[in-house]
């Protein structure tokens, strides 16, 4: 049994500022990652996304983050970017948004804040980065995870000792290498805010973010054993209506493959459904070419595999 701190309790979390009745808090996003910004509203507490941010993005475009496969934009498919990601060393970024918080504390109940961390492995590789890390001494991840941190406690000082109000870090849901992709350790970050939250089940693109994540779990866990993933095709008894698309097997694949997993299994009671998940992938043209940019080598190397069975599928 795993031992709460209290009495569970129940909140809504809104991009309006409307509060509905029968729940014991209510969280409003005075600045989503869109960037745009709104009154934070006394009775309510304020989310706040500080690096991901569009607005900013739009304003300076040299402030977004840097990696070998491209900037933070949220057109760059070799990551998991939902909009545009400034690099979190950006000191006038940095400064301005650290006033910001602490104003919205004022404001408001509190302040939960996302978008904390780095863009995603790689980043951010702009020449202030580099120059910091090298400055520092410590290795890069332990660099980028510093990086964060100290920036964490100084949000934490304005809310928690400043403001006096409660102060809660939001972290992406993924609970083994959120250290290697976004720089965030969450031991470091634990005494300097009262509660975390982790956002989850968002249908537009959880399942291949979970799947994705998941990978990247086992082969940090794994180390150097190979990782074999099985997904179901068809599994005896599956209702036709709720296997996976092709579109999500393909899609689904090719996230895999660029976290580093050895070797895919495809599962399915007869041998013909998997002949027919071939057939379907072949057709999938235009997806296949769109998945062509999701990331470097392992992933072309999945799709010369699916385009090979062009020679034995009749
Ligand atoms: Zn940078």
């Amino acid at each position: 049994m795993v031992k709460r701190c209290y009495k569970m309790k129940f909140g809504t979390y809104t991009f309006l500022p409307e509060k509905t009745p029968g729940f014991d808090f209510q969280l409003f996003r005075v600045k989503p990652e869109v960037g745009r910004r709104m009154p934070p509203q006394p009775d309510m507490y304020s989310n706040i996304a500080i690096f991901g941010d569009n607005v900013a993005a739009r304003n300076h475009p040299d402030w977004i983050s840097q990696s070998p496969l491209g900037p933070a934009w949220r057109t760059n498919n070799n990551f998991n970017v939902r909009w545009e990601v400034l690099c979190a060393t950006q000191p006038e970024h940095r400064e301005e948004q650290l006033d910001y918080i602490e104003d919205v504390a004022r404001n408001s109940q509190g302040v939960w804040l996302n978008s904390i961390h780095f863009a995603e492995h790689g980043h951010c590789t702009c020449p202030r980065c580099k120059d910091l890390w090298k400055k520092s001494g410590l290795g890069w991840l332990e660099w980028r995870s510093k990086e964060i941190t100290d920036y964490m406690a100084q949000v934490s000082e304005r809310v928690r000792d400043r403001a006096k109000k409660k102060f809660v870090i939001g972290v992406l849901p993924d609970p083994v290498t959120n250290y290697d992709r976004f720089g965030v350790d969450f031991d470091a970050l634990a005494p300097l805010t009262d509660e975390f939250l982790v956002v989850m089940f968002s249908k537009n693109y959880a399942t291949p973010w979970y799947w994705e994540t998941l990978t990247r779990n086992f082969k940090k866990l794994f180390r150097e054993v190979p990782l074999n993933i099985s997904l179901y095709v068809f599994g005896p008894g599956d209702d036709p209506r709720e296997v996976p698309t092709t579109n999500e097997l393909l899609t689904v694949s090719v996230r895999m493959a660029r976290a580093g997993v050895d070797n895919l299994l495809y599962l399915s009671e007869k041998a013909s459904q998997i002949a027919d998940f071939q057939k379907a992938a072949l057709a999938q043209v235009e997806l296949r070419d769109r998945l062509r940019s999701y990331g470097g080598k392992p992933v072309q190397e999945y799709l010369d595999f699916v385009q090979g069975w062009d020679k034995i599928v009749q």
